[in-house]
């Protein structure tokens, strides 16, 4: 079946009501565009699972704070609906800002405690339009299952609790961090760096690696840890950090000690770049987020 392009919500319904009709099973990869190999691997995992596939493509205006990159965020429509038809893409949305904001908004899903951590200080009501914007997608496309990327890993566990809080029908899949060669966590920002920034930013990843070869080495305290994570980012070069955190992967809270699994989570702006990874670290074994390897942290 050739790809459709819907821009509006009873395009939606109507192209899934007849998949649904037709008893396939509806999965969905909600994106901001600009697709890279990261959001390709999410189609493929649902194209394995699903036998009818959706992808939206949509720059959510109210997940980024004032002054952050709204404007500037990369948009290539043409090049990622043609992207979306090699991988067998059953329906494309790309809705207009308006299509998805009708007049003057004022519902908001809010997620609690989780957005009070991590990213959540550094990017004022970022969450609360991820969470918004999730709420209303899932509500257009009803979808079965919806495919998420690990590297935004608070993202998935703040989506993982509003279905689970909101009844939504709907299975979250949490898919592995697809990385360049140097490990650099594909990210449609990455667009914006210099070739000394890129350079740079592969440090990013070397750190975490650094702090999980610690870990497999019987480092279990988190203070020297995160010491150490800190001093690799800044000896790369000049970088603001925004946070080295170690956390709970599930509550995503704080731990003193690495004793179980444990989520390791970076945010660094390079320049005005603000990039953010993070590594799954048990303190049994070392487990890695590279792209193609077995999702470790299923509480994910
Ligand atoms: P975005 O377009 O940045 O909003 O991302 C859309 C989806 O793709 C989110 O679920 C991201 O976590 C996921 N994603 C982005 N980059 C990667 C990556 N390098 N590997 C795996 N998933 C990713």
């Amino acid at each position: 079946m050739s790809l459709k392009l819907a821009t509006t919500v009873d395009e939606v319904r109507e192209a899934v009501g007849r998949a649904r009709q037709a008893g396939r099973k509806v999965g969905f990869v909600p994106t901001m565009g600009a697709l890279h190999a990261g959001h390709l691997s999410l189609i493929r995992a649902a194209r394995v699972d699903c036998s009818f596939v959706v992808v939206s493509l949509f720059v959510n205006p109210t997940q980024f704070a004032l002054g952050e990159d709204y404007q500037k965020y990369p948009r290539t429509l043409d090049a990622d609906v043609e992207a979306c038809r090699r991988e067998k893409v059953d329906l494309v949305f790309a809705p207009a800002a308006d299509v998805m904001y009708t007049g003057e908004p004022l519902t908001t899903v809010h997620v609690a405690k989780l957005t009070d951590v991590l990213c959540g200080p550094h990017r004022p009501g970022h969450f609360d339009g991820v969470t918004t914007v999730v709420a209303k997608l899932f509500n257009i496309v009803q979808p079965d299952a919806a495919y998420f990327g690990r590297k935004d890993a608070q993202q998935a566990v703040v989506i993982k609790q509003m279905t689970a809080e909101l009844f939504f029908p709907v299975e979250i899949v949490v898919c592995p961090t697809v990385r360049e060669d140097d490990g650099l966590a594909m990210s449609s920002r990455n667009a914006h760096l210099s070739s000394d920034q890129r350079a740079q930013a592969a440090s990013i990843y070397a750190a975490l690696e650094a702090a999980a070869e610690r870990v497999a080495r019987g480092e279990r305290n988190v203070a020297t840890l995160v010491e150490q994570i800190t001093a690799d980012l800044e000896a790369a070069g000049r970088c603001k950090i925004d946070y080295v955190s170690i956390v709970d992967p599930e509550t995503l809270q704080a731990v003193d000690r690495v004793t179980g699994p444990a989520l390791v989570a970076v945010a660094v702006r390079i320049g005005s770049t603000r990039l953010i990874d993070n590594l799954l670290v048990d303190a049994g074994s070392v487990a890695s987020n590279n792209g193609g390897a077995q999702p470790t942290g299923e509480a994910l």
